[in-house]
């Protein structure tokens, strides 16, 4: 057994929390970079798979990775109860945060469309079968040394703090998981396809709290607090640096401008470039690997979207990609074993990322064919607009009820009523916003409604004397012949106000207009008892058409009553002269009216009122006269 200094001991655990620390790091990173309904699930689903790594690794994935190896590819079973040595709690917590770094590795690709439970089965698969597995072959041999290291390592395969036991490894999954899965909706839409970050600023934040874990994760990989650490943490830290300087160059090369989500995940590439390597290179070499890693995430970017592979955070990119670049860096930088030449060595460490990979992902396909029968682990279309937060946490927010309102308003049509939103909530400033426009909106629609009213009101009416004018008249006529009752019986007269151009040439044209609406107003009276409807047809011409069976006259012959009627309405005009000033004007008026015969045209009755009015008039006006 090891025995472990103090110092080494305080060293080890500070880089566990700095490690346990990268989680909160591909939380942010990861919630930043997908849209606003997913981050909450992503969080969940960060925190789900720390537990899940802990419980797993503890319980089996330890020691099928620690294990006494079984000929060197997997290890024995042990318990860490029955081992209490503080060494052995040592590297476990240590390693128990690398795994968890490993897993949460898949959940940024598959964001925005894996279900909660799919992507928990997965992480729990990963944590016993994929990563301790792997994680045998090159590192086994840690914690019971002697003849007991994996056949990688055996062979002389280096892979300093994991680009590819951690990095690879969990970009394999990922690869397997978005390939089972499939995109997002709409993101390779044609047009379009591009699906927008929610908050870049956050993704920065988690890509340094990333860089922040990662001085931990190499730092803290000798195991010890020795005179290694300044060169690991400084060859991480140019790798890192130079992987962003790459990634600046290259977009800005490429677009005209440097792009933020490539470079922070260009850095990202550098640090897993020379997480492999950082503990034997001098720190120009990391700079190269580094800055190749950088590059290295962008093009495998570009290879994503050729084979329309949707990888949401672009974990693959960084992980697998850089992953692979960091572990066959190895063998160009790093002296070459005493046992290997230069090719041999470049051979092993081609063999370590052929072998991981042909491990990993088939077997990651396997898994999700076989268990996809069972657990659907893509979302339905309709939880995937909506979003997870909402469908599989039950989450809601300010934003997300506003959004709902204002949704319901768009499809009901109704914009009567404000949006309400609590006024301690973000949202609040845009549902006032929203609120005010709908108000202004309604003020106009209102304004709309009243002119458009008084537009149809003007089509049917004379303005002058607001009756209904000719067509409207001529309308209601038509209208009340075609649905009358059978027993109806309709007068219909035409009048004429007598001498009238006298009228206007006398007292002029506005004394006219105010004794046009003084024969309609003593006309309106004077029909005050009756249903009449009353129009102007032109000029001094009016029309007048009623059921006379509604009259109180009903009682005599209908020629009779309407011709009673009509003489009402001369002997109220000629009564009631007009005023002007202290002048009065006296006015009549001739009529000509009929009765409807049942079944002819209302033209034909009107043409009959007419010719009677002309008669009326030749006779000496201020008279009615009734057809036969
Ligand atoms: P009659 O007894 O034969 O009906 O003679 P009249 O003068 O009443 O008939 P005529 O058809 O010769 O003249 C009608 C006049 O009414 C002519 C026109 O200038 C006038 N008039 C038509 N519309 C209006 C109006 O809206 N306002 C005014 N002030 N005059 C009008
Ligand atoms: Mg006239
Ligand atoms: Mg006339």
């Amino acid at each position: 057994m090891i025995q472990i200094s103090q110092i080494d001991m305080v060293w080890i655990l500070t880089c566990s929390c700095l490690v346990l620390f990268m989680q909160a790091g591909f939380s942010c990173l990861e919630a930043g970079q997908i849209r606003a309904k997913n981050t909450i699930n992503v969080v969940i689903k960060n925190t789900a798979d720390f537990a899940i790594s802990v419980i797993g690794f503890g319980i089996i994935g330890f020691s099928v990775m620690f294990g006494k190896s079984l000929s060197g590819v997997i290890g024995e079973p042990f318990s860490l109860s029955t081992t209490e040595t503080p060494h052995i709690y040592l590297i476990f917590i240590f390693q128990a945060m690398f795994c968890a770094t490993a897993t949460t590795i898949l959940s940024g690709a598959v964001a925005e469309r894996m279900s909660f439970y799919g992507y928990c089965l997965v992480a729990l698969f990963m944590v016993i079968l994929v990563y301790p597995v792997t994680g045998h072959w090159a590192w086994g041999g840690l914690l019971f040394p002697g003849d007991n290291n994996g056949w990688l390592a055996t062979l002389g395969f280096h892979d300093f703090a994991g680009s590819t036991v951690v990095h690879s490894v969990g970009g394999w999954v990922a690869l397997a998981a978005i390939g089972h899965i499939g995109p997002r909706l709409g993101r390779f839409n044609d047009p379009g396809g591009v699906i927008e970050p929610s908050n870049i600023t956050l993704t920065s934040l988690g890509v340094f709290l990333l860089w922040f874990g990662w001085l931990g994760f190499n730092g803290g990989s000798m195991l010890a607090a020795n005179e290694s650490v300044p060169l690991i943490i400084t060859n991480t830290i140019v790798g890192g640096v130079f992987g962003i300087l790459s990634t600046l160059a290259l977009t800005a090369l490429r677009y005209g401008k440097p792009k933020a989500l490539d470079i922070l995940n260009g850095s990202l590439g550098g640090l897993v470039a020379v997480t492999a390597s950082c503990d034997s290179t001098a720190p120009w070499m990391a700079a190269i690997i580094g800055f190749v890693g950088g590059l290295v995430v962008i093009y495998v970017i570009d290879l994503l979207q050729k084979f329309r592979l949707d990888d949401a955070v672009g974990a693959i990119p960084v992980h697998l990609g850089a992953g692979i670049w960091g572990t066959l860096a190895v063998a160009l930088f790093v002296e070459t074993p005493e046992h290997l030449s230069a090719i041999e060595f470049l051979g092993i460490q081609a063999l370590g990322v052929v072998a991981v990979g042909l491990y990993v992902f088939p077997l990651s396909m396997l898994f999700f064919y076989v268990s996809g029968k069972f657990i659907k682990y893509r979302v339905s279309a309709q939880a995937e607009i909506i979003g997870l937060n909402i469908i599989e946490h039950d989450a809601t927010t300010s934003t997300l009820d506003l959004i709902r309102q204002m949704s319901h308003q768009a499809k009901s049509g109704d914009f009567k009523k404000p949006v309400t939103v609590d006024h301690q909530t973000e949202a609040h400033h845009i549902a006032t916003f929203y609120n005010a426009v709908l108000d202004r909106v309604n003020r106009e629609e209102a304004e709309k409604d009243s002119a458009l009213e008084r537009l149809t009101w003007l089509a049917e009416h004379d303005p002058l004397t607001e009756c209904l004018n000719r067509r409207t008249w001529h309308e209601r006529l038509q209208t009340a012949i075609d649905t009358a009752n059978p027993t109806a019986t309709f007068g219909v007269a035409m009048l004429d106000i007598d001498h009238f151009k006298n009228v206007n040439d006398t007292h002029g044209h506005a004394t006219g207009d105010a004794a046009i609406r003084h024969v309609v107003q003593h006309t309106i009276k004077a029909f005050l008892d009756i249903d009449a409807t009353f129009g102007r047809l032109g000029g001094e011409e009016f029309g007048v058409f009623l059921d006379v069976h509604q009259t109180p006259l009903a009682q005599n012959e209908p020629h009779v009553a309407m011709e009673k009627v009509m003489k009402r309405l001369c002997v109220a005009l000629e009564t009631t002269p007009l005023k002007v000033g202290d002048k009065e004007i006296s006015l009549t008026m001739s009529i000509g009216a009929t009765i409807y015969q049942p079944g002819e045209l209302p033209d034909a009755a009107i043409s009959r009122a007419d010719q009677a009015l002309y008669v009326a008039k030749g006779n000496g006006r201020n008279q009615v006269q009734i057809t036969d």
